[in-house]
């Protein structure tokens, strides 16, 4: 095996064990260095083996003369070349070192001489304690070495500069760092603790001052300061000073302080830039013509500018956190903390309307927009602004009130066109009849069909008429009910009688299922006539020739149930919410057909005088309509107990 070869398998064997301090990192190291082709000799090799070797052969050749002077002066050697061995040798340096000074001792000093053996108890016993002295000796010289040189890795691995104050000897000791982080060399460090005081801004040199005596004096428990601290060229840095007082005399007067300085401009700069903003930041706060406020999760508002304090005419700390909800109005109250901690929590933009109370006692409407943004800290935050809206709120509504009125005025002339023509169609109809009947009692007798024409012209506009009449009634609040116990099977089929002519000229057939069961209802009879006869004249009305409609008389387990369904044109889907407003009709085929747009919304009023409710459904175009009556049974109502179901 070439030797390189063997020493890289060594080094890699040896490598495995590293970490074990002394001698065996440094056979590994030597090892791996030698495969390398380099020099097994380093200052690191000659510090650890060489230094310990020289002091034990030292104490080897001089303790036989040392002997001769004192028979324990020997041990007093061997015991310096074991704290040597041990300082530069690690804790196996010192245990060689002990080994070689116990066989040494032996061989030379003790009976019988040049052998391993001992031949007196008490010098056995004496070389046993020097064997047990130095191993411990090794061991703590060993430790405070480790604990020397941790302290330095530290020292050198941070960036903070020590100092160590003597305070009683008033001398100062700095470490490399600290030198080197101010510029100095040794030679131009401070010489003392006031020297380095000079060096601190005479703008922060009293509060430092002031915290360092607090802090000698015993008043706190560490010494910490943040200044400005000259460098060696002449300019300031900000310097973060830590210290504290490690030894004290038994009156309490501090001996010696232990300390750091650390560079911390570049924080310092970042703060105070922060700072900076944060000013430029409330000027415009308190320049802006609008409320601003900040909040932060967790926190509640954290900010609220002159506007919002003047408007609410509170004290700051009053709103802070929840307390501005004491202005918002309770009605809005809920739905505002809800919306507002949604988008808190989502991130998301808040918007929101809501009542504010102003100083003077008045509620006034606020328009509240806010933007989510993070804390330095990662919380989730937010910045709002919030504007009075009340005037144009009021002009929005003015605005609205107006469309309203052109809306109903609009529909007033809507409505006398169509009056007009409503009542002059069945007017000229009944004149045409009129002449018809007078030159044919001249002529001859069509008298039945002109008799039956003029009655059902009168009567459709006697229900015009009677339909406007009970709209005015409902509108002054003077439509008034005869209750009476209503016989809702007999009312169906009278109502069908009435409206039975109208069916079959059309002709659409007429379908009716009663259920004898449906149980008696309070109501106004009359009335209840002209839900149906509206119900039923519609559905035939928008029924095309050749379909169905059914009437159907059943109960639910409360109310007595009219239903009226039609095969007819249907109802647009979006034309359904409104088709029991007055007025209303679904387009110009529906005018086509006659009426004002009235029956429905009369219907829906009269249902809901008997406490009952109507429904309307259609499938949409051309898939006919339904129309649901629930009227509550007589014996709910009389207990009080009529609720639509
Ligand atoms: P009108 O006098 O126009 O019939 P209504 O108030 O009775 O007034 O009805 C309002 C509108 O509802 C009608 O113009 C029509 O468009 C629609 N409508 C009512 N009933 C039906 C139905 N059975 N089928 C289709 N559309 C209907």
């Amino acid at each position: 095996m070439p030797s390189k070869t063997r020493l890289k398998l060594v080094g890699a064997a040896l490598a495995r064990v590293r970490g074990r301090p002394g001698p065996v990192r440094f056979l590994s190291h030597a090892a791996s260095r030698a495969a390398r082709g380099a020099s097994i000799m380093t200052t690191e090799t000659l510090g650890r083996v060489a230094v310990p070797l020289a002091a034990t052969l030292t104490a080897i050749a001089t303790s036989p003369v040392l002997n001769r002077v004192s028979a324990g002066a020997p041990f007093v050697v061997f015991h310096l070349a074991v704290i040597v061995s041990a300082w530069f040798g690690g804790l196996l340096g010192g245990l060689l070192s002990t080994l070689a000074a116990v066989v040494v001792v032996d061989l030379l000093f003790l009976q019988p001489y040049y052998s391993l053996g001992v031949a007196r108890i008490a010098e056995a016993a004496l070389l046993g304690i020097f064997a047990l002295t130095a191993s411990l000796i090794s061991y703590l010289v060993t430790r405070r070495k480790r604990a020397e040189e941790r302290l330095q890795y530290a020292l050198e691995a941070s960036t903070d500069g020590l100092w160590d104050w003597n305070i009683a000897a008033g001398s100062v000791f700095f470490s490399d760092r600290w030198l080197e982080s101010l510029g100095f060399t040794r030679d131009e460090r401070p010489g003392s603790m006031a020297e380095r005081e000079k060096l601190v801004h005479p703008e922060d040199r009293p509060h430092m001052q002031r915290l360092l005596a607090e802090h000698l004096a015993g008043h706190t428990p560490t010494y910490e300061c943040e200044n400005r601290l000259m460098t060696r060229s002449g300019s300031y840095r900000w310097n973060l000073a830590r210290g504290h007082v490690v030894a004290r005399s038994a009156d309490g007067t501090p001996l010696r302080m232990v300390g750091t300085d650390v560079d911390i401009s570049e924080r310092k700069h970042f703060e105070l830039a922060l700072a900076a903003s944060e000013v430029r930041f409330r000027r415009m706060a308190e320049a802006a013509p609008v409320m601003i406020w900040l909040a932060a999760e967790g926190q509640g508002r954290t900010f609220f500018n002159e506007r919002w304090l003047a408007f609410t005419g509170r004290t700051l700390e009053h709103v802070l956190g929840q307390g501005w909800l004491d202005d918002v109005h309770p009605e809005d109250r809920a739905t505002v903390v809800k919306g507002f901690q949604e988008a808190l929590a989502a991130g998301a933009v808040f918007r929101c309307e809501y009542r504010l109370r102003a100083a003077e006692g008045a509620f006034r409407w606020v328009l509240d927009s806010a933007a989510p943004f993070e804390t330095d800290g990662g919380a989730k935050a937010s910045i709002g602004s919030c504007l009075d809206i009340t005037d144009l709120k009021e002009i929005e509504a003015q605005r609205a009130a107006l469309v309203r009125e052109q809306a109903v005025s609009h529909a007033k002339d809507e409505l006398l066109a169509q009056v007009s023509h409503e009542l002059r169609n069945p007017l000229m109809a009944t004149v045409l009849w009129v002449d018809r009947l007078r030159d044919s009692a001249r002529e001859g007798p069509p008298l039945q069909r002109g008799l039956d024409a003029i009655r059902r012209l009168t009567h459709s506009q006697l229900m015009l008429v009677n339909d406007l009449l009970d709209l005015s009634r409902l509108l002054f609040g003077k439509l008034s009910l005869n209750m009476t116990q209503v016989d809702l099977p007999r009312l169906v089929n009278t109502t069908l009688e009435l409206v039975r002519g109208m069916a079959e000229l059309k002709p659409v057939r007429l379908e009716v299922s009663i259920d004898r069961l449906a149980g008696p209802v309070r109501g106004d009879p009359e009335r209840l006539q002209q839900v149906l006869w509206n119900l039923v004249t519609n559905a035939i009305k928008f029924t095309p020739s050749g379909g169905t409609v059914t009437v159907r008389l059943g109960r639910t387990a409360r109310c007595v149930r009219i239903e009226v369904i039609d095969t007819g044109r249907g109802i647009d889907p979006e034309f359904l919410p409104y088709v029991f407003d007055r007025f209303r009709q679904q387009d110009a085929e529906a005018q086509a057909h006659g009426g004002l747009g009235l029956g429905l919304s009369l219907v829906r009023e009269l249902v809901e005088l008997h406490h009952g409710t109507v429904r309307a459904e259609s499938g949409g175009e051309r898939q006919g309509a339904r129309f649901t009556v629930d009227i509550p049974l007589a014996a709910d109502v009389e207990s009080g107990l009529a609720a639509p179901e």
